[in-house]
């Protein structure tokens, strides 16, 4: 059962010195005023003591946007710096804390869980720390686990996640009821977009019912997907094994005449996993991604540029993201927009499988610079890229965010979603990550960097093509009508 759509929903704004605005986030004591702050237990940790300005102000703030225009200089956007701040909300011995992970595996899921458990247990002093098994709906549907460091040591050696995650089952009451039941006063809620709708409605059911329960997000989409934030965890782990699957491709088309080696990553919406892996590798002639709609056939065509490039190179690579090329499928293939998944998530259509069709039936048609077939290798990756460990550069990303998470927590703040915008963690309100989807500019100057690299077709003639095949499809039909009138008539 889904939630009612939070993509309205304001985000709580407060005005600062010189225009500048503060997309803030709730607090306990907006609904529980009065309750006592204690000293941050930090405070007497010789660890930090040593570190000077350990605590964050609460007056300090993150800009949103770095970069500006000299002449158009404002107050600007900002978020509330994420860190320890010296007084908090919560006695150690008073916190229930449960971590719960839901949506696709990621790599780093297990990283996060082990930082929330080890920073709670040795920063904060807090032992009671439960796992929700298996997503939401292991709220109302299972037993929890007890998590300590003991328990958690070495799992961010292991992909995927020891909480098990799901799709669906999300029932907002029925949630709060088991958090409420429980005496869990802050939830830690590892997920996607999806995911982090789930955690505002529940958060905003805490609060409707006044509770005193810190609801937390830590943002996680392998897609890089996430608005905001900039970059999710397990994005870098992901881009660095594709490469595995792009060399392997490379190998096989160089190997062969006519070769070409054709690999589908992940990007639902967003080809950033498509653009990274391409702009790493140097061996893909072509990178397709949602954002950029293209076509097989006619000058500019995808066919067009594949002949192009075995003529010249023997061989070729081509990086697909797995939601590019939907429209163009519906088109031949009929929609099929009335799939969903229990998330009520549209299911794609298979673009790898899809291409690997059309190109070896047109290139089988006798062509006449083609005295030998196509050698068409295709590989998709994505379970094994998913299912691996997290490396060097997202462990340490996936501690920190774990570390933004408790402290925030800590404070009191909830609703939010924690992540880093301009290299600085923050704590943004939940509806505003989920609120817009992030995708490849491609008017920026990151996808003009892949375009010199692979010299690939823009596709700009996309519209024309589409929509004089549309046209010829409907004068098709209204002939094919016509005739069958006739015929019935006669
Ligand atoms: P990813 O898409 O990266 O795999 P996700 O978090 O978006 O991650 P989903 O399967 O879409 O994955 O959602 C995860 C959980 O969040 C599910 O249990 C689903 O029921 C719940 N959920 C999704 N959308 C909403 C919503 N609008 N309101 C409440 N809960 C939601
Ligand atoms: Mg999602």
């Amino acid at each position: 059962i889904m939630s009612s759509s939070i993509d309205s929903e304001p985000s709580k704004i407060v005005k600062g010195a010189g225009g500048a605005i503060l997309e803030d986030v709730p607090h306990l004591t907006d609904w529980l005023p009065g309750l006592p702050t204690y000293a941050n237990p930090l405070k007497y940790n010789p660890a930090y003591a040593a570190v000077r300005q350990y605590f964050v102000e609460e007056t300090d703030v993150v800009a949103k946007d770095v970069v500006v225009n000299m002449n158009k200089l404002s107050g600007g956007v900002y978020f509330r710096r994420a860190g320890p701040r010296e007084k908090i909300y919560f006695k150690s011995e008073d916190v229930k804390a449960a971590i719960v992970t839901c949506g696709g595996l990621c790599p780093g899921l297990n990283t996060v869980i082990r930082e929330i458990v080890c920073g709670l247990w040795t920063q904060y002093g807090v032992r009671e720390i439960y796992g929700i098994v298996g997503g939401y709906r292991g709220f109302y549907s299972r037993n929890t686990i007890d998590l300590n460091p003991k328990v958690v040591n070495d799992i961010h050696k292991r992909g995927g996640t020891i909480l098990r995650t799901s799709r669906g089952g999300h029932e907002t009451s029925k949630i709060v009821d088991s958090i409420e039941d429980r005496g869990i006063n802050q939830v830690y809620i590892i997920g996607g977009d999806g995911t982090q709708k789930g955690a505002w409605a529940i958060h905003k059911e805490c609060v409707r019912r006044g509770l005193e329960v810190v609801v937390a997000g830590i943002p996680k989409t392998i897609d890089n997907d996430i608005d905001i934030i900039d970059k999710s965890f397990g994005f870098d782990t992901a881009v660095e094994e594709a490469q595995r699957a792009i060399n392997a491709a490379h190998v096989e088309a160089e190997s062969a005449q006519n070769g070409i080696g054709l690999v589908k990553l992940m990007g639902r919406y967003s080809g950033y996993i498509a653009m990274y892996a391409t702009l790493a590798s140097r061996d893909v002639d072509l990178c397709l991604i949602p954002e950029v709609p293209f076509y097989l056939e006619g000058p500019g065509g995808l066919y067009e540029f594949v002949k192009q490039r075995l003529r010249e190179n023997g061989h070729m690579v081509i990086v697909v993201a797995e939601g590019a090329g939907q429209e163009l499928m519906a088109e031949s293939m009929g929609s099929h927009d009335n799939l969903i998944d229990a998330s009520g998530n549209r299911l794609l259509l298979d673009v790898g499988l899809w291409l690997c069709q059309n190109l070896k039936e047109h290139f089988a048609k006798a062509h006449p610079n083609f005295k030998e077939p196509l050698n068409l290798k295709y590989i998709d990756p994505t379970y094994m890229v998913r299912a691996i460990p997290s490396n060097a550069s997202d462990n340490v990303y996936c501690t920190l965010l774990a570390h933004s998470a408790i402290h925030g927590a800590m404070a009191g703040y909830c609703g939010f979603t924690a992540g880093p915008v301009n290299n600085r963690h923050c704590y943004i309100p939940i509806p505003r990550v989920t609120r817009t989807q992030r995708h490849v500019n491609v008017a920026d100057r990151m996808w003009a960097r892949l375009l010199s690299g692979t010299n690939q077709p823009d596709f700009l003639l996309y519209k024309v093509i589409i929509e004089e095949k549309r046209r010829a499809k409907a004068l098709m039909q209204a002939e094919k009508m016509k005739k069958d009138a006739a015929e019935k008539r006669s």
